[in-house]
Parts: C-alpha cells; sequence; structure tokens
C-alpha cells in the first residue's frame, strides 16, 4: 500500500526498513503488531476501550490478548511461514497504551533475544514516555509513534476525559498540562536518543484542524521525523462528530508538509495486525 506514498525525506532516519517510517524497500517490509497490552492510563473520548486502541489500530475489532510468550511464539509461527523472509518489523500498538503494560517489555526483551535482526517499534499516548524511555533504549526499541492530537489545553482537554498517573487522576486543564508536557518531552528525549519518531494526530473537524500546523511545529522543534495524520472514527463520546472527509484530511495534509514530511498510506491497522504494510 505504500509504494509511491511516503513523501521523499533528506532524513535518513525515515530509511531503516520500517515499512510505515521508510521512503524505500515497502514491498519488501513486513510487520507484525503483538497485542500484549490491554490497559491503558488516559481515556480519549473517541475510544471505546474494549476495542483497540486509536494509535496505531483500527478500532472495531477486538484482538486477542496475549500473554509474553505467546507474542513470542507468534513471532517464531510468522519467521516460519511464507512471509517470514519479509518480516522485520515487530511492534507493540495496543489494545491500550503499551508503556502502561509490564507485559510489553517483557515481550520486547523476549523477542530481541530470539531475533536480535528485527526492528522493534512501540506507539503510545505518550504519557509516561519521559519515565520508560531508558527501557526502550536499553531493550533497543528503535522506532516510536506518539498520538498527539492537540498541544493547547483547551482543545487537548476537550478531548481526553481523563488521565492516570502516578496513582492519581487527573481532568480538564489538569490532564491535558500533565499529558501534553510528557508528549513532548517524551518526543524530545526519544528523538535525542536517535529513535526514530513519528506523531500520530487523529484529526477531528471543528476541534483540532486548526491546530495542527502548530502542532506540526512544535513536534518537529522536538525531534519529530514523520506526521501521520488519521481521520476520526467517530464512536464512544465523539459517535455524534463529523469525521474529516478525504479531501480535508489531503488539504491537511498540503498545510503541513512543508514542515514534517507526511505518512499518506497508514491503515489503521489492528493492534494483531500482520503482513506487508
Ligand atoms: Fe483508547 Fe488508545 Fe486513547 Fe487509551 S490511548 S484511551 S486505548 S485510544
Ligand atoms: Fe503502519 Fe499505520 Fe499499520 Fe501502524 S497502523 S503498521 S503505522 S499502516
Amino acid at each position: 500500500c505504500c509504494q509511491d506514498l511516503i513523501q521523499e525525506s533528506t532524513n535518513t532516519r525515515l530509511n531503516q526498513g520500517h515499512p510505515c517510517f521508510s521512503t524505500g524497500r515497502h514491498q519488501k517490509a513486513g510487520r507484525i503488531h503483538l497485542a500484549v497490552a490491554p490497559a491503558c492510563n488516559i481515556s480519549c473520548n473517541y475510544c471505546v476501550r474494549k476495542f483497540d486502541c486509536a494509535n496505531e489500530s483500527r478500532p472495531g475489532v477486538t484482538s486477542k490478548v496475549l500473554k509474553p510468550e505467546e507474542a513470542l511464539q507468534r513471532v517464531i509461527e510468522a519467521k516460519q511461514s511464507s512471509m517470514g523472509q519479509y518480516l522485520n518489523v515487530v511492534g507493540i500498538a495496543g489494545p491500550g497504551d503499551p508503556l502502561a503494560n509490564p507485559s510489553t517489555f517483557k515481550t520486547l526483551e523476549l523477542v530481541k533475544e530470539h531475533f536480535p535482526e528485527l526492528i522493534l517499534c512501540l506507539s503510545t499516548n505518550g504519557l509516561l514516555l519521559p519515565e520508560k524511555i531508558d527501557d526502550l533504549v536499553r531493550i533497543g526499541v528503535s522506532h516510536l509513534t506518539v498520538t498527539i492530537n492537540a498541544i493547547d489545553k483547551a482543545t487537548a482537554s476537550a478531548i481526553y476525559s481523563y488521565i492516570r498517573w502516578k496513582e492519581h487522576t487527573y481532568i480538564g486543564f489538569d490532564a491535558a498540562h500533565i499529558l501534553l508536557q510528557n508528549q513532548l518531552e517524551g518526543v524530545k528525549l526519544a528523538s535525542q536518543e536517535g529513535l526514530t519518531v513519528k506523531v500520530n494526530t487523529v484529526v477531528i473537524p471543528g476541534l483540532n484542524d486548526a491546530g495542527i500546523p502548530d502542532l506540526a511545529r512544535e513536534v518537529k522543534r522536538r525531534g519529530a521525523d514523520l506526521l501521520n495524520l488519521m481521520p476520526l472514527i467517530p464512536q464512544a463520546k465523539f459517535a455524534h462528530r463529523v469525521p474529516p472527509s478525504h479531501e480535508q484530511i489531503q488539504e491537511l495534509r498540503k498545510q503541513v508538509a512543508p514542515i514534517l514530511p507526511q505518512m499518506t498510506h497508514c491503515q489503521q491497522c489492528r493492534a494483531d495486525a500482520i503482513g506487508l504494510v
């Protein structure tokens, strides 16, 4: 799906073999998402919690949550299957927030131990990124996706109902403040550590669309390599909202393309997706 789509970038970090971060090798790059992370520490108003996380995944189809050993087994089977020769990326994208689940780290360690050549990637809402970045670096995660939907507190507080952080629940501007600070600090730290960083933004017309150019500039300043604008899938508290049209997304991408390379082929894969992208 991505032959012609990622915009050419001078940033060499976008060319390290991950089908979703790369401008080359698309046809021969495969990925497997391991659904080992059921818990989440924030509440996005578009999320139906029992479904896959919208960080990287299409809501609406539940995944079977795997234990770390089962996840490793899945990688072993995938390597032995007909797509094995193309499989070069193992990612953890949900169904909740990977960083909020100890299983994530155990799984990544197991995969690294058995398949040191595979690229490890992970997607997160970013709340725990500053405190977990050292673990990700130690384990050898090289590609990171952070979902950031707004960089101003007013907009963010309309998108997130609450966050759970350090054993407290925060709502409103307090929640937005902590989340935004950690997301942006996390992007900066990850970039400084040499990870390739993609920011996912769920486009919610009338709510966060006008702020997307500012968001793009801010995350670029923090070191993000790539931006992925994803159309809202209206559900949960946002079931009544109108999703952006294809044209609206195209228009926004045109606006922000001079700021950051755009990923245009994301299929909003399920947390247990497998195959070529
Ligand atoms: Fe749902 Fe993902 Fe948001 Fe958590 S971060 S509430 S799992 S969409
Ligand atoms: Fe790639 Fe998007 Fe699928 Fe993740 S959800 S593997 S970024 S196409």
